[in-house]
C-alpha cells in the first residue's frame, strides 16, 4: 500500500477519504472560515455530511487529540527545559489554543476517515452516484393525476 492510497494520506492532507484527490475544506486552517465545506467532493461526489450532525462524533476525536498533544507539550517541557510550573500553564494553554483551527480540521478528517476508505476505482462510483435518482427526480416521474393527495 503507498502512502496515497492510505487513510493517513487523507487526514494529513485533509483530502477526501474516498478519492484522495478533492479538498475537505475550502479554505486555509487560518482564516474565517476555516470549518467550511463543501456538500460533495468535488472529484468524486462523496457526500462530506451523510446525515444531519454527522461531525458530533468527531469532538471526540478532537477531545483526544488535544489529550495527546497536553501530553506530549508535558512530556517535551519536562525533558528538554523542566521550566517553574507557570510556564507549564502558559504553554499548555497557549499552544493547544492557537492550533484549535487544525485540531479542529484533523479531527472532521479522522472522523470522516472511520466511515469511507479510499477506493480504488472511485470514477465508476462517482458515475454511479450521479445518476441515482433522487426523490424529487422519482416524484416528477410519477403522472399528475396519480400522485397521492394532489
Ligand atoms: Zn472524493
Amino acid at each position: 500500500m503507498s502512502l496515497k492510497t492510505s487513510r493517513l494520506y487523507s487526514i494529513i492532507k485533509l483530502k477526501c477519504p474516498r478519492c484522495h484527490e478533492g479538498n475537505l475544506f475550502t479554505s486555509k486552517a487560518y482564516s474565517l472560515k476555516f470549518m467550511h465545506m463543501p456538500e460533495k467532493c468535488l472529484v468524486c461526489n462523496l457526500r462530506y455530511e451523510p446525515e444531519p450532525a454527522f461531525y458530533t462524533g468527531a469532538m471526540y476525536v478532537s477531545y483526544a487529540l488535544q489529550v495527546a498533544m497536553f501530553v506530549a507539550i508535558y512530556t517535551a517541557l519536562r525533558i528538554l527545559f523542566n521550566p517553574p510550573l507557570e510556564i507549564y500553564f502558559i504553554t499548555m494553554i497557549a499552544v493547544p489554543a492557537m492550533l484549535i483551527p487544525v485540531t479542529l480540521r484533523l479531527s472532521r478528517a479522522i472522523y470522516i476517515n472511520f466511515f469511507y476508505s479510499y477506493h480504488p476505482d472511485w470514477t465508476r462510483l462517482a458515475d454511479t452516484e450521479t445518476h441515482q435518482p433522487s426523490a424529487t427526480k422519482t416524484d416528477a416521474h410519477i403522472p399528475q393525476n396519480t400522485r397521492p393527495g394532489i
